[in-house]
């Protein structure tokens, strides 16, 4: 018997997926914006240019860790892993299409101008477009110098790397808008790095790590043009992105800058009150890690909330201004809008007051943004009207899990499993699981937190919710799995010491961070105190 039914050959299935010297690669940045016009690799000032044609450079031993294949199909590429893979992801090899270059961009770091930046290790390799016609940035990190390097190698250690390869993943499964990563390459060349800038210069692993976006186009990208007045760069790169990225604020000839403009607060304020739901702290939020489609975007030294405190930032280049602090990211992305919205002035000169009324949006749009996000989390789904006492709810809530140090991750959880009718000691067995210290707690705390429990208790009914509803609402949005600061660490240390499995395990855990997953419990526990103090865990700088 034919298992082929006849006239249905099998070569009408679906179109096999490519190597990546198949990939249909377009360089529309490279040929459409100007570019400098020295070719020269040296470290220097780059003027009326968007980008520096550059090629990476080869590494000794290109080992190839992690090829994430939901990213690879994105690209319509094969997610077998090859040496010829490796070799192209560690930077030995530039495939015929690929037109590598790095972007110049400047950025106001700190909350002070700095200059002209630019990808110093990044290099794009090639724009990927797929069958479906998206069009995807591939970029190497780490892969050598460039003539914006400045005074560092263009390198990029194994533990940051790896970082950034989990949580930009991560954050995609939680639903965040990132930036995504396609691999992992181990480089087989040391790199020297000061971890804590102390004078303890040791040698680590060396890696390259493949990123992949629509654009890594950046809000420093328009600030440079815009701090040395080269508006006729300006506006071709500004047109070059409304024409890909936003072309319904393009009319012929004419830009509606304050509506590009809006379109970006809009993003930004949806993007960083969705850090505050899943409790990230991006640690470097310099307007050179700004996305101009609202993306999550260069993965330094960021970090995971574990105790719930809005005063917390895992950047100890930043532990005296704490400027970056969790609970500051949102009126730090007001600032940085503040400063885009000032480069793209010069282009709509007639449309100042639009431009600045486009800018007071935010605070309003990320304000009630936050606050449904808030209220989503604690099961107030919406059903109901969100009521004036919501906002004490909210406020109170604040302080309690500050006043009793409390796992973020784990009390959210825990909340969507008290019946509404628990007793005291029953909700608070079922809650204890969240506190760092459940036995120090002190009466008089107990009953704080009992009183909170019944305020709550009380407005869920207006939601019409059961428990059983009540709780499925809770857990779509509040994570279970998050890459915790200690369990990134602990993978860092298992791939330096040569496994190969954990990192995949962690990832594979992360796929699916709303799910409870048998057997994976060690990946939700809360972080253990050993980790308290941690450099990697709850220390972190910009060495990487
Ligand atoms: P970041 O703090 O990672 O956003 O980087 C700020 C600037 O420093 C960017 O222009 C980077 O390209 C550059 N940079 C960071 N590390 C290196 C490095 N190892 N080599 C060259 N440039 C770097
Ligand atoms: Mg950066």
């Amino acid at each position: 018997m034919s298992a082929q039914p006849d006239g249905i050959s099998p070569a009408s299935g679906p179109e096999p997926a490519r190597t990546i010297t198949d990939l249909r690669f377009t360089d529309r940045l490279v040929r459409e914006l100007p570019g400098d016009r020295s070719d020269d690799s040296r470290i220097r000032q780059v003027f009326k240019a968007c980008y520096s044609r550059v090629a990476p450079t080869a590494v000794p031993e290109p080992e190839l860790v992690v090829l994430v294949p939901e990213v690879a199909e994105l690209l319509d590429l094969d997610p077998t892993p090859t040496p010829e893979l490796a070799e192209v992801l560690g930077g030995n090899r530039v495939v015929p299409g690929m037109a590598p270059y790095a972007a110049c961009y400047g950025g106001h770091q700190f909350g002070t101008w700095a200059g002209q930046l630019g990808d110093g290790r990044a290099i794009t390799l090639a724009e990927v477009e797929n069958r479906a016609h998206e069009t995807w940035e591939i970029q190497l990190k780490g892969a050598g110098p460039t003539p914006y390097s400045r005074r560092a190698d263009g390198r990029a250690v194994l533990r940051s790397s790896l970082r950034e390869l989990v949580c930009s993943e991560a954050m995609h499964h939680l639903g965040v808008p990132t930036t995504r990563a396609l691999s992992l390459v181990l480089t087989g060349q040391p790199v020297q790095r000061d971890l804590l800038y102390d004078g303890n210069a040791r040698l680590e692993p060396g890696a390259v790590v493949c990123r992949v976006a629509p654009t890594f186009l950046r809000f420093g990208n328009y600030e440079i043009h815009a701090a040395r007045d080269d508006h006729d760069t300006l506006r071709k790169l500004v047109r070059f992105t409304l024409e890909r990225y936003y072309p319904q604020y393009l009319d012929g000839e004419r830009m509606d800058i304050a509506g590009f403009l809006e379109e970006v607060v809009r993003r930004t304020a949806f993007m960083i009150s969705e850090w505050m739901r899943v409790g990230f702290v991006h640690g470097v939020m310099n307007t050179d890690n700004m996305s101009i489609l609202g993306l999550t975007i260069d993965y330094g030294p960021y970090g995971w909330l574990e105790p719930f405190d809005l005063d917390w930032t895992p950047n100890i280049t930043d532990a005296s201004g704490r400027r970056y602090r969790f609970g500051n990211q949102p009126q730090v992305g007001h600032w940085n809008l503040a400063q885009l919205a000032r480069a793209l002035a010069p282009l709509a000169p007639d449309h100042l007051d639009d431009i600045r009324r486009t800018l007071d949006i935010y605070p309003g749009e990320l304000g009630s943004l936050y606050r449904h996000t808030m209220l989503r989390k604690i099961g107030l789904c919406g059903r109901g009207d969100t009521l004036a006492a919501d906002d004490e709810l909210l406020s109170s809530l604040g302080a309690l899990l500050v006043e009793v140090e409390t796992d973020m991750t784990l009390f959210f959880r825990q909340l969507a499993q008290v019946p509404l009718r628990a007793s005291p000691d029953e909700a608070f067995a079922i809650l204890r699981e969240a506190y760092y210290e459940p036995d120090a707690i002190t009466a008089i705390q107990r009953a704080m937190l009992d009183d909170w429990r019944r305020a709550y208790a009380a407005r869920v009914p207006v939601e019409a919710l059961d428990d059983r509803e009540r709780r499925a609402c809770m857990d779509a949005i509040n994570p279970l799995y998050v890459p915790r600061n200690y369990l990134v660490q602990e993978v860092i240390e298992a791939t330096e010491q040569g496994d190969r499995t954990a990192v995949l395990e962690l990832l594979d855990v992360l796929r699916r961070p709303y799910s409870e997953q048998p057997g994976r419990a060690k990946y939700a526990a809360k972080r253990p105190e050993w980790a308290r103090h941690k450099p990697g865990c709850s220390m972190l700088s910009c060495s990487s």
